[in-house]
């Protein structure tokens, strides 16, 4: 089947033409967060042609999240599949002339320098400040256009930081307080909202990737999809005394008194465990005595009522059914290693 008119329509629109679509081809963009948000973004940016997408994502894939996440489909839940490799299948599927670069990891001041290294802009695909700040700190760093995109409930908000030219994040946003729960989806979302704000930030990103950067939006854009509220707030000045942007001082990302256990929303806690490889074989034969195990090529499950530990081949791990950190820790001590 020839594809040669793929992009036709895309084309058409003036300021895309075939020099844009030149562009979005050679462009290369890391993704962080695939779920609702972005699935959509790479959803939107794979079919219209960017080049390259790494996409970073630290969960799998599970039935609740079908509702909204519009890479997923059935299987990949059946099968627990992480969302990075699930999404990076389901778009070789539809567009198999880009590259997608599929991390399951969690993004981290350990590796963000590995994660976001050689692309030309990031998009914000998670769900929690933790990991923005990170991603405004590097992204400060090194001069690398980003957009920060959440939805909540029907609510969505959008920015675009254009190193020396906008404001950053922590411009507009004061830190978020240490040690207080930062939940992932606890207040419920409409699918439109993260579409909606999914939509706007890809075609910024495009607006950057064409070149159309008088067209980039400079203004903290909120609306909810329920009441129509709206704003939009200029965001063209840096703040003077802005600790990142301006003082420079990137505690996120020297990641100083960050912790190496979270809460993630959903009754769950995650367990950073670095330089513990896991050999899924050989815990599968050690846990079968104490409850069911399963595994696949990317993650091991193991049910322990009432808990279900969910383990990477790094040695992260997702704990559901508690938000006590010290069980998380002391379930995975017991069945993991300490
Ligand atoms: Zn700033």
């Amino acid at each position: 089947m020839p594809f040669s008119e793929r992009y036709s329509r895309q084309v058409l629109f003036g300021p895309v033409g075939e020099a844009g679509q030149a562009q979005l081809a050679k462009t290369r963009i890391a993704i962080v967060g695939c779920g609702a948000t972005g699935s959509a973004l790479a959803s939107l940016l794979s079919r219209a042609g960017v080049g390259y997408l790494r996409i970073i994502d630290r969960d799998y894939v599970e039935p609740s999240n079908l509702q909204r996440q519009v890479l997923f489909d059935e299987a990949d839940a059946a099968e627990s599949l992480p969302k990075a490799i699930a999404a990076a299948r389901k778009i070789a599927a539809f567009n198999s002339e880009i590259t997608v670069e599929p991390h399951a990891a969690d993004l981290t001041p350990d590796n963000v320098e590995e994660l976001l290294a050689e692309v030309e802009i990031v998009l914000d695909g998670t769900d929690n400040f933790e990991t923005r700040y990170l991603i405004n700190d590097f992204a400060i760093s090194r001069n690398l256009p980003w957009i920060y995109a959440a939805g909540v409930a029907s609510y969505a908000v959008t920015m675009n930081i254009l190193p020396g030219e906008t404001a950053c994040l922590a411009c507009v946003f004061p830190d978020s307080p240490r040690g207080v729960v930062e939940t992932c989806d606890t207040s419920g979302i409409l699918n439109s909202a993260v579409n909606f704000v999914a939509s706007v930030a890809a075609t910024e990103a495009m607006k950057l990737a064409v070149g159309a950067r008088d067209k980039v939006r400079r203004t903290l854009l909120s609306y909810d999809v329920w009441t129509n509220d709206y704003a939009s707030v200029k965001t063209d000045k840096p703040r003077a005394d802005c600790r990142a942007c301006q003082q420079r001082d990137f505690v996120h990302l020297a990641g100083e008194g960050r912790p190496h256990i979270s809460l993630c929303g959903r009754n769950s806690v995650q367990i950073h465990e670095r330089q513990r490889p896991i050999d899924f074989e050989d815990m599968t034969r050690r846990l079968s005595p104490h409850g069911a195990v399963r595994h696949n090529e990317f993650i091991l499950k193991f049910w322990r009522e009432p808990y279900e530990l969910t383990l990477f081949p790094d040695g992260r791990a997702i704990i559901k059914g508690t938000n006590d950190t010290a069980i998380a820790r002391s379930l995975y001590a017991r069945y993991v290693g300490s």
